[in-house]
């Protein structure tokens, strides 16, 4: 299942993420934004109870976020650039890591590290990364994530390519994507077009 995010704000900041003269301490920037707006949507559907407090003025029944553990996964090295804007919304989140590395030849992704929190059936996972291009990467990441027990299990990405999404579905079907746009195809480098260039260069100015 696919969400778009759909909010003038989103394409805004996608615009000026994906201009080539962005340099990075404003790429982190809107890096930031458009993954706050991201996380939220991914978290649209969290259950809450109700929690009655006092005004200043009187008594209200408000809600409050259920106790729903939340875990973020990011990809290294890229989706690090996601957790910070997540974290500063949900303080109380456990953060694993998945290190998996684009081969610039092969564009297949290898796994060199992998760090993961305790993760309950309950838990609502968020695996980051910026690009879901071939998928690979993603797949991989799903399998670990679900391997050590994750049931409620979700991926955020900035930009997807079409080829990307189709991977996911073919062997997680069902799992929810979060993306902030739906890009064209691939090029002949495993590279998404229009894209934004390598999301991790782009950030770190490397
Ligand atoms: N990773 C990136 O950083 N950019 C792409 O276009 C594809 C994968």
């Amino acid at each position: 299942m696919l969400y778009v995010l759909n909010h003038p704000l989103a394409a805004h900041v996608m615009t000026h993420l994906r201009d080539k003269t962005t340099k990075p301490a404003t790429f982190r920037t809107l890096c930031y934004q458009i993954s706050l707006l991201l996380a939220v949507e991914a978290t649209r559907d969290l259950v809450t109870v109700e929690k009655t407090i006092d005004t200043p003025l009187e008594p209200v029944v408000g809600h409050v976020l259920h106790n729903q553990p939340l875990v973020i996964v990011p990809i290294l090295r890229a989706g690090l650039g996601m957790v910070q804007p997540i974290l500063d919304v949900f303080p109380d989140v456990a953060v694993g890591y998945v290190g998996l590395e684009r081969d610039h030849t092969t564009a297949v992704a290898r796994s060199y590290y992998c760090k993961l929190p305790p993760i309950a059936p309950q838990s609502r996972v968020l695996i980051v990364d910026p690009m879901l291009a071939t998928g690979g990467s993603a797949v991989q990441a799903l399998n670990v994530v679900r391997a050590q027990g994750g049931k409620d299990v979700v991926l955020v990405s900035i930009v997807s390519a079409p080829e990307g999404v189709a991977e996911v579905e073919k062997h997680h079907p069902g799992v929810p994507i979060y993306t902030a746009a739906l890009d064209r195809e691939l090029n002949a480098k495993k590279y998404i077009l229009p894209g934004l260039g390598d999301f991790g260069d782009r950030l770190y100015g490397t």
